[in-house]
């Protein structure tokens, strides 16, 4: 086998280490100026951030993250916030102006309106874990790219494998989308059981939807009750 490294070789060797290689046979060349000059490529690399060993680390990759072209505009990175040991994990589409500024997910109106449902399912937002498959915000609010989901994929998939949680409730449409690589209108998706590996997840509206459309709240406590009863929470009263 022939391969020309990428300068990130620590991480190539791991990766090919992992999947079973044992010898590689290797041309070495001097390397031009021109090649010690050429970027190290989007880093962290995909496999550096899937073997992070711990949630701590993770986040540390996340903080400086340069993998996409959301990482020039931003303020900082919104890595995600709550129970690392939750049993339910939030799950939606990506910071907002005022999440880019704190540093935190769904601190602004629609994370207001998120904050007042976790509170009627009789839970606090300290209970529950609350991420976005996005971690920088999109200028101007803009959906996010499908390259843009997908250099960010890593992570929400490290915090999910971390944090385990009984249930995903997944916030609109990218959120689903990005873990489940389908193209769904929640309209249709909303309310009906789906599964991330092994774990269950509820699609449902986006809070940010409900403030545009207040009729839909009624829609989105059906599948929070059903929430609740996956995680024994009894919603009776
Ligand atoms: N909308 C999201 O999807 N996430 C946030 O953190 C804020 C608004």
């Amino acid at each position: 086998m022939v391969k020309s490294f990428p300068l990130n070789i620590h991480d190539e060797l791991l990766f090919l280490r992992d999947i079973g290689f044992t010898h590689l046979d290797i041309q070495v060349r001097e390397s031009t100026k021109a090649q010690e000059e050429a970027p190290a490529g989007p880093l962290p690399q995909t496999n550096t951030i899937l073997n992070a060993i711990t949630i701590d680390e993770l986040r540390n990759l996340a903080l400086p993250c340069q993998r996409c072209r959301l990482a020039g505009p931003r303020t900082q990175v919104v890595y995600g916030t709550g129970n690392p040991n939750a049993d339910l994990m939030f799950i939606g589409e990506a910071p907002g102006r005022d999440e880019d500024i704190k540093g935190e997910p769904f601190v602004g109106r629609a994370g207001q309106l998120l904050t007042d449902i976790i509170k009627a399912m009789k839970l606090t937002r300290d209970d529950v874990y609350i991420a976005n498959v996005i971690k920088c915000r999109p200028p101007e609010n803009r959906n996010p790219e499908p390259d843009e989901l997908d250099a960010c994929r890593p992570y929400i998939r490290k915090q999910i494998e971390f944090i385990k949680p009984k249930v995903i409730v997944t916030l609109g449409k990218f959120a689903l989308q990005s873990l489940t690589g389908k193209v769904y209108a929640v309209s249709a998706a909303r309310g009906v059981w789906t599964k991330y590996d092994d774990i269950k997840v509820m699609p449902t509206y986006h809070p940010a939807y409900l403030l545009r459309t207040p009729s839909a709240k009624k829609d989105v406590w059906t599948d929070m009750k059903k929430v609740m009863t996956e995680l024994g929470i009894d919603h009776s009263a």
